[in-house]
């Protein structure tokens, strides 16, 4: 046995911080990446370097068996604008992106540490990759490029880690969206003039209507959302252009090709005098999911029982573990600890169970090898 765990949560804590004080919004991880690089190399990880979409990566060399990819995504949904500033209580930290996701990349930073304490030495090399754009409009572009260069090595799993997302949660199921920006094309014109050309908002809306009777199931779960309508000028114009945003969300590949096959029959059938139509994708999240009876589940619950995680819970959620889980790869994203407001600079990230956590990633991390053994 290594260190005791006391001690290494507070070196987790300290890097968390440093790490959350580094604006990171997504597609603008550059600085904090170039920060966890020189940690990577202070830490004398091997292979140490950021690829053509500020992912960074770093290898914990092990026995002979196939890699295992352990990831967190560095990128946050606060501009760079957002005040950074970070208060501690006794079991607290209140900072914007604290909990989601910088704990996630200094639980990378310390791996070594983390594993020196669990006594075990890895029977495969880790791969640690801290990537980019898993946020927002990010559309996972981070992790399907880490995706794309780990593969190759035919990883026993991926596994993802969220600071954040629950001390009690496993999740098994990735939650896809596509979204689409729909926009409507009119004659336009002066309001009392030109009454009777076509009017792009006026043509938007009524696919709007049609769009809202879009069919979905309860299980697997799918939604849909417009979530943003814009469009026209002014009220004495008749509109030239209008669009909307439309997010369609399940929990399978099935489900979401069926509402995307609905959404363009809608489109089709719609006609309206002299209005136009044209639909551009601006996102898209596979879906995906792994068993809870597979060999990776089976291993984490056990060791989420076996670290007091008891109320353990499997979730689904849109994560960077939808890339693997599409691919059909053995894959789970895991929280670490309790996080309150995420998202919102009143983010608090709850410290009370931080011993245990590192037990569970360290255990999780080191035994994934004897993971058919669960
Ligand atoms: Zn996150």
């Amino acid at each position: 046995m290594g260190k005791p765990i006391p001690e290494l949560v507070k070196k987790i804590i300290k890097e968390a911080i440093a790490i959350q004080q580094i604006p990171s919004p997504t597609f603008e991880e550059a600085k904090r990446a170039r920060y966890v690089k020189n940690r990577f190399v202070d830490e004398n990880f091997s292979e140490v370097f950021i690829d053509s979409v500020n992912n960074v990566y770093a290898r914990i060399k092990g026995g002979e068996k196939h890699p295992v990819v352990v990831s967190a995504h560095l990128d946050t949904v606060f501009d760079s604008s957002c005040d950074l500033s970070v208060r501690i209580e006794e079991d607290k930290i209140f900072g914007p992106g604290i909990g989601d996701n910088s704990l996630g990349v200094a639980f990378l930073l310390m791996m070594k540490h983390i594993l020196q304490c669990m006594g075990e030495r890895p029977e495969g090399d880790i791969i640690l990759v801290a990537n980019a754009c898993e946020e927002g409009t990010g559309d996972l572009r981070g992790m399907k490029e880490a995706f794309a260069r780990t593969i190759k090595e035919n990883p026993i799993a991926y596994i993802v880690l969220e600071g954040s997302s629950g001390a009690d949660c496993i999740y098994t199921r990735g939650v896809g969206s596509i979204r689409f920006k729909i926009s409507a094309h009119g004659r336009g014109g002066h309001s009392w003039h030109d009454f009777g050309n076509s009017s792009a908002v006026h043509g938007l809306v009524k696919l709007a209507a049609v769009l809202t009777e879009l069919s979905v199931t309860v299980e697997p779960r799918s939604t849909f959302n417009i979530g943003v309508i814009t469009g026209g000028t002014s009220i004495n114009t008749i509109a030239q252009t209008a669009s909307l945003l439309l997010d369609l969300r399940s929990e399978t590949c099935d489900w979401l090709d069926h509402m995307v096959q609905q959404v363009k029959q809608m489109i089709d059938k719609f006609s309206m005098d002299d209005i136009t139509i044209t639909t551009e994708k601006i996102g898209d999240r596979p879906s995906g999911m792994i068993s809870v009876a597979s060999p990776l589940i089976s291993l984490c619950h056990s060791v989420f029982l076996e670290t007091g995680f008891n109320d353990a819970k499997f979730k689904s959620g849109s994560t960077d573990a939808n890339i693997p889980f599409s691919e059909n790869v053995p894959a789970v994203c895991i929280g670490i600890c309790d996080g309150q407001d995420v998202h919102k600079p009143s983010e608090c990230l709850m410290t009370g169970s931080m011993d245990r956590a590192v037990e569970k990633v360290g255990k999780i991390v080191s035994r994934v090898w004897q993971m058919e053994k669960f």
